[in-house]
């Protein structure tokens, strides 16, 4: 951060006084600019079996595959999120989302709640940041190249549990690759 986003003055970094960390300071409003970790929200979308994945039409990772999730909104329920996720990247609409996995991304600064959920009717189409999409079974999904591990973590478990014929809600720290 280089200005202050209340007066426009140029930020200092300092640690304000009763804090342990150093935070952007305005050295003329006092405004503290704390920067957290940003919630991410996806889903896996099953129909009949196979799930809905996306390869993606932009950087980083263009051309790999991966799950629809995107940035929470403000103001937006996590539901509201990843089904609206689902249906920038999808065209598709996702129902019955049950939490699935809560992963930390630390390195990066984020935190990942992936849904599951099914479709009603097999429509989806390629949305802005898609270059293709698409409903694949488990065999075809472990052969792509997927874009993050987050994703690749969050089918895995998906697979793990689904044989195991009961879904549980799972908690994991990804680490940087
Ligand atoms: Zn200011």
């Amino acid at each position: 951060m280089k200005f202050c986003s209340n007066c426009g003055e140029k930020v200092i970094s300092e640690i304000p006084e009763g804090d342990d960390r150093y935070r952007f300071v305005c050295p003329s409003c006092r405004v503290i600019h704390y920067q957290n970790p940003k919630m991410v929200v996806g889903c896996i979308a099953e129909f009949n079996g196979d799930i809905l994945m996306c390869r993606r039409s932009i950087q980083p990772r263009y051309g790999k595959w991966t799950l629809p999730a995107g940035y929470l909104e403000n103001g937006e329920t996590l539901i509201e999120g990843a089904k609206r996720e689902t249906f920038e990247e999808a065209n598709a609409t996702v129902v019955d989302l049950r939490p699935f996995a809560l992963f930390g991304l630390s390195f990066v600064n984020q935190a990942y709640l992936m849904f599951r959920g099914h479709l009603t009717k097999p429509n989806f189409a390629p949305g802005n940041e898609s270059l293709s999409t698409g409903l694949f079974k488990e065999k075809d999904i472990l052969r792509m190249e997927i874009a993050f591990t987050v994703i690749s973590e969050t089918l895995k478990l998906y697979f793990s549990d689904r044989k195991k014929g009961k879904f549980l809600f799972h908690l994991g720290e990804i680490l940087p690759e």
